[in-house]
């Protein structure tokens, strides 16, 4: 068994800035994955007639100085996010939405050039592919001769000076078991650890035309009444590609996928008219059924709850085991800049 200097478990933005970091220092650094994909909570699909549509993280504002920083470094290009038009606020079915225009002096929210995947390809080929494997998922932790034993579901054994762990907090302590046993005030606080947008379902509808747009409506949508809470035009920056994009109510996880569907179709036509039902496709992201984001809690976790807690800032297993990823980050803990502040944040243990 070959001994890495560190072993980081996980290749969302987190795991991947975390070793870009590491390396920079010289430190040589093996990435584990339990998924296929690369990107762990940023995922970016592309529909056939050219648009990117985000099923994950998306949205940034200038608050994100971390993440903007990196885009910096990374010669990332970004946008502002399209809010001209006519917007709808739905708060009862039987009354039809309110319509409202939000200000261009509203604090602007923005989205990467080509999606946000844009940001893991570039963090990929900078570390290196070489150092990332992934569909290994990661069972147990044993501290061993003054070293760590990490083993995936296969029975294959790594060791590791050091581990750093961007596994959200409450999926951490229920899917990896850890010997010596971790405190248990630190288990029962990532057991009440929220993981950011984890019950969240995510969908998509491609269109050919930006028909909301050429109708004077924004694309943006929020209702307290429909499947179809939160929406936003999703447009490519490059307004090659057209879409719709948002959040459907979390409760219609139970619904079959053609279901949620058809109660999506119906509602954009009845705000929008018929041009909606000529989509070109419709997707979704259940993210609760995600088994490497997703862990149901064992009681009610609040959004955000303990994120950032100061436990999450001390290691565990004799100083070798570090809990990282966007949950545990004293600033903006859930998102993206979130994860990027955490990398930084252990990287510069080291
Ligand atoms: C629907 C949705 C919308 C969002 N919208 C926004 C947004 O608009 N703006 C924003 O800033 N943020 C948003 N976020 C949050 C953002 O995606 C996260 O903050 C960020 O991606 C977290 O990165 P991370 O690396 O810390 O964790 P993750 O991306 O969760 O990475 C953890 C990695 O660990 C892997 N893993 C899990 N278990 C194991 C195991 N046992 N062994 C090995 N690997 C394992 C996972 O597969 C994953 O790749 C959104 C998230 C979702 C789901």
């Amino acid at each position: 068994m070959k001994k890495e200097k560190v072993i980081l478990i996980g290749a969302g933005i987190c795991g991947l800035y975390t070793a870009f970091l590491l390396q920079k220092k010289g430190i040589e650094v093996l990435i584990l994955e339990a998924n296929i994909l690369i990107g762990g909570r940023i995922k970016t699909i592309s529909g056939t007639t050219g648009v990117t549509m985000e099923m994950g993280a998306t949205w940034f504002g200038n608050q994100h100085s971390h993440l903007l920083e990196l885009l910096h470094t990374l010669e990332l290009p970004y946008f502002r996010q399209h809010t001209q038009g006519i917007s709808l606020f739905e708060t009862m079915s039987f009354v039809p939405p309110q319509k409202f225009k939000i200000s261009d002096s509203e604090e602007p929210s923005f989205r990467i050039k080509g999606g946000t995947a844009t940001i893991i390809k570039k963090l990929v080929s900078e570390v290196g592919i070489q150092h990332i494997k992934t569909q290994t998922k990661i069972v147990s932790i044993k501290e061993e001769n003054n070293q760590l034993i990490v083993t995936d579901s296969r029975g294959n054994n790594y060791s590791a000076d050091k581990v750093i762990s961007t596994i959200p907090p409450n999926l951490l302590v229920n899917s990896v078991v850890f010997e010596p046993r971790l405190p248990e005030n630190f288990t029962q606080l990532a057991k009440k650890t929220h993981t950011w947008m984890g019950e969240s379902i995510k969908f998509a509808v491609e269109y050919r035309t930006p028909f909301w747009k050429q109708n004077h409506y924004s694309g943006t949508l929020f209702s307290q009444a429909s499947i179809i809470q939160e929406m936003y035009d999703h447009s490519a920056a490059d307004n090659s590609g057209f879409a719709l994009k948002g959040f459907l109510n979390a409760g219609t996880a139970v619904l079959s996928l053609e279901e949620r569907k058809e109660k999506v179709i119906a509602q954009l036509t009845t705000f929008f008219g018929p041009e909606a039902n000529e989509y070109v496709a419709y997707y979704e992201n259940i993210w609760r059924e995600e088994l490497f984001t997703f862990q149901p809690y064992e009681q009610l976790v609040l959004a955000h709850q303990n994120n950032g807690h100061s436990l999450f800032k001390i290691p565990l297993l004799n100083g070798k085991l570090y809990v990282s990823g966007a949950e545990t980050a004293t600033k903006n803990p859930g998102y993206m800049d979130g994860a990027i502040f955490a990398a930084k944040t252990i990287a510069s243990q080291f």
